[in-house]
């Protein structure tokens, strides 16, 4: 008797999981497309017209999905079209710099909703976790949005985290060495995931890119790091610690690195080596470099020619394309083609640099990947 009941109960679950399948399919296919109709999505699926019909419904009781007009029809009645409702679901993202927390409020297409940056000097204590809870707070409350569409918080943070990703083990930028770190999500009261800042931006930079499978993303910031996603997957390494880019040798005793170490690209390729001839700002410093500032021309030289060893490197290890990010990354479009030359007069095996390519979130990818790290675990789910 027990077995039997056990035997259905089985049953039971594998109708239940196929049904999920089913109308993950469903709604993964309304999301790839901006409109579609009942039968199109039953052709494309190989699902039977009724089948389709009620998950629809399902997934319209949901919120998920709405009637968008109609399809023109050659004859007979026309078809309904179908399509996700963007902000049926939202994720926030927050930045955890040394100096600034950003926020972002991104809907289920990827879209930035809102954003904001304040500053805020890093230190840990209470109090600087207690603000925190405040800030994303007070983000939802002037965002007016209905607070059971937030999927979840992502936090960024400049750092290593432990297996689980629950602390961070060993932060420079903030100072936390050898420690199991702050718990950032104390004061949150929805679900958090925690990431490497340069990681979520590389994922957000490869989010919902159908063609691109491996990337190695370079950050370039005020510290150097990045983030390799090998079939659409981040590669984090056995110790949590890959694409610690800024910390790879690139001059044999050559300056010295925040690290202690000397000659690491970050002591090169940083936004502060641009910055601090600019007063510590790097608008000021594009801004002088444009209006042809002889000392910004020559630390921009030096600079690219490092940056092209470092991407050539990059190249070669991992025949991908190199996707520059990071503050210096948001500027770098019009010194793109200047880049490629330099890098592609290194390469062995091609001669131009066109696997070479600027970041799409030009501000906040950090903050924005982390949230969309939310927004994925959804579409997986739904
Ligand atoms: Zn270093």
């Amino acid at each position: 008797m027990y077995e039997k009941w056990s035997e259905n109960n089985i049953e039971k679950t594998n109708n239940m999981e196929v049904k999920k399948i089913n109308r993950n399919r469903i709604f993964r296919l309304i999301y790839k497309n901006e409109k579609l109709s009942q039968q199109e999505i039953a052709s494309r699926l190989g699902m039977s017209l009724p089948t389709v019909g009620q998950n629809l419904k399902i997934l319209q009781n949901e919120g998920l999905i709405t009637e968008d007009g109609v399809f023109e029809s050659t004859g007979g009645r026309k078809a309904r079209a179908i399509s996700f409702i963007k902000d049926a679901k939202l994720a926030m993202g927050l930045d955890i710099t040394k100096n600034h927390l950003s926020l972002v409020l991104v809907d289920l297409s990827g879209e930035i909703l809102k954003s904001t940056r304040v500053s805020k000097v890093f230190e840990n204590t209470p109090d600087y976790l207690k603000e925190i809870g405040v800030l994303v707070n007070r983000f939802i409350d002037d965002s007016y949005i209905d607070k059971s569409k937030v999927l979840g918080v992502g936090i960024a943070v400049p750092g290593i985290l432990s297996d689980d990703k629950q602390m961070v083990v060993d932060s420079h930028a903030l100072g936390l060495v050898d420690s199991n770190g702050p718990d950032f999500t104390k004061n949150i009261s929805y679900p958090c995931f925690l990431s490497n800042d340069a990681n979520a931006a590389g994922f957000a930079e490869l989010w919902n890119t159908e063609t691109v499978k491996n990337a190695v993303y370079l950050s370039l910031s005020n510290s150097v790091g990045g983030s390799i996603l090998l079939d659409n997957q981040l590669y984090s390494g056995d110790n949590q610690r890959s694409s610690e880019f800024g910390h790879m040798t690139i001059e044999l005793n050559g300056r010295t690195c925040y690290c202690g170490k000397r000659g690491c690209l970050d002591a090169y390729c940083s936004a502060f080596v641009l910055s601090n001839s600019a007063d510590g700002s790097l608008p000021e410093f594009f801004n002088l470099l444009k209006k042809g500032g002889k000392k910004q021309e020559e630390i921009w030289k030096e600079y690219l020619s490092y940056l092209a060893v470092a991407i050539n490197n990059l190249r070669m290890l991992f025949d991908c394309n190199v996707i520059l990010g990071g503050y210096v990354g948001g500027y770098m479009e019009e010194y793109l083609d200047e880049l490629r030359i330099l890098a592609a007069e290194r390469n062995t095996f091609e001669p131009d640099g066109s696997y070479l390519k600027v970041c799409r979130y030009k501000k906040e990818a950090a903050a924005v990947g982390a949230a969309l790290l939310h927004i994925e675990r959804f579409l997986s789910q739904v």
